[in-house]
């Protein structure tokens, strides 16, 4: 039946669902996907370490969160997603659904470009129309801060005043960004910050799928050059773009995963932080595993600000 649904249902409004579906399931509010029937239930073996509470048993039941199915390309074969050895940036594809969060990600596939560097990258990207957000945007907002950072941030996009400025998160959430890393002890400077989409999505919405295919080899290509230590993700949408999965963030937030031999981590956006303060807490505690990985003391006085409920 969801099938013949979404065959009707304008993309625009599958992505609304989509997200708040991830809104919902953020919130750990399960017994909203329960009337969607069984057969579509997959049951996986929580990893030992797994530090959320969305179950009570040590099996988590997951619907796959991304409701309208029949418009999503099927999987390619795995030789299709191989890159030639030097490679201009590719399109990627997002496989369906992956059912694991660790999984194989879609750019596990992606072999890196020899002699990279954030310059080159930057000149690939170009003044970019390879997708529809060039229509709307002011300033392309490719990244800032370190190119050897050991550390790296990844958002969903640009809002307002980033397509202003052509900088990442140097709004209200970017504020709230920069309190953390200096919780962390350290600066803006010293991390690397950037976007799964390079511009700003009209009404921030969230990035569609072919917008997110176009922009992330350039993604893969930024974090393959920095070669950072630690990758925390910002938020779901950068989450599921890097390990190309569609479950919600709470499953995974927290827990060490591994991206392209890199230590990733994925915890909530910041933006999400300002609608729900009292969730900074479980964000203080995911950056403290990064610092303790980083061998990063907090800065005094910091850590219980940027840890704090409200
Ligand atoms: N939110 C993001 O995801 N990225 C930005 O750069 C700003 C806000």
């Amino acid at each position: 039946m969801m099938r013949n649904m979404s065959a009707r249902i304008p993309d625009s409004l599958q992505n609304k669902i989509s997200q708040r579906l991830n809104f919902y399931d953020d919130l750990g509010v399960r017994l909203f996907f329960k009337d969607r029937g069984a057969a579509g239930i997959r049951t996986f073996a929580a990893p030992a370490t797994q530090s959320f509470t969305a179950t009570v048993s040590q099996q988590i039941s997951y619907e796959e969160v991304a409701l309208p199915k029949s418009n999503r390309k099927p999987e390619p074969p795995a030789t299709a997603q191989l890159a030639p050895r030097v490679a201009p940036p590719q399109t990627a594809r997002i496989p369906d659904v992956l059912p694991v969060p660790a999984g194989p990600s879609l750019f596990e596939a992606f072999d890196k470009v020899p002699d990279d560097n954030l310059l080159k990258i930057r000149t690939d990207l170009g003044e970019c129309t390879r997708c529809k957000l060039h229509k709307t945007r002011n300033k392309i907002v490719f990244g800032d801060g370190n190119p050897k950072a050991q550390l790296v941030f990844v958002g969903e996009g640009p809002g307002h005043d980033e397509d202003m400025q052509g900088l990442p998160f140097v709004g209200r959430a970017g504020k709230l960004l920069t309190q953390m890393i200096e919780a962390m002890g350290l600066q803006r400077k010293d991390v690397y910050i950037c976007n799964v989409v390079k511009c700003r999505p009209p009404e921030n919405r969230a990035p569609e799928r072919d917008e997110v295919e176009q922009c992330s080899p350039f993604l893969l290509r930024q974090i393959d050059s920095i070669a950072p230590k630690v990758i925390v993700c910002l938020g779901s949408t950068a989450a599921q773009t890097v390990l190309a999965t569609n479950r919600g963030i709470s499953q995974f937030r927290g827990q060490w995963l591994e991206f392209r031999g890199r230590k990733l981590m994925a915890t909530y956006h910041p933006a999400y932080l300002l609608r729900n303060p009292s969730a900074k807490s479980e964000v203080w505690k995911d950056l403290q595993k990064v610092m303790a990985v980083l061998g990063l003391e907090p800065k005094k006085g910091k850590s219980a600000e940027a840890g704090k409920s409200s």
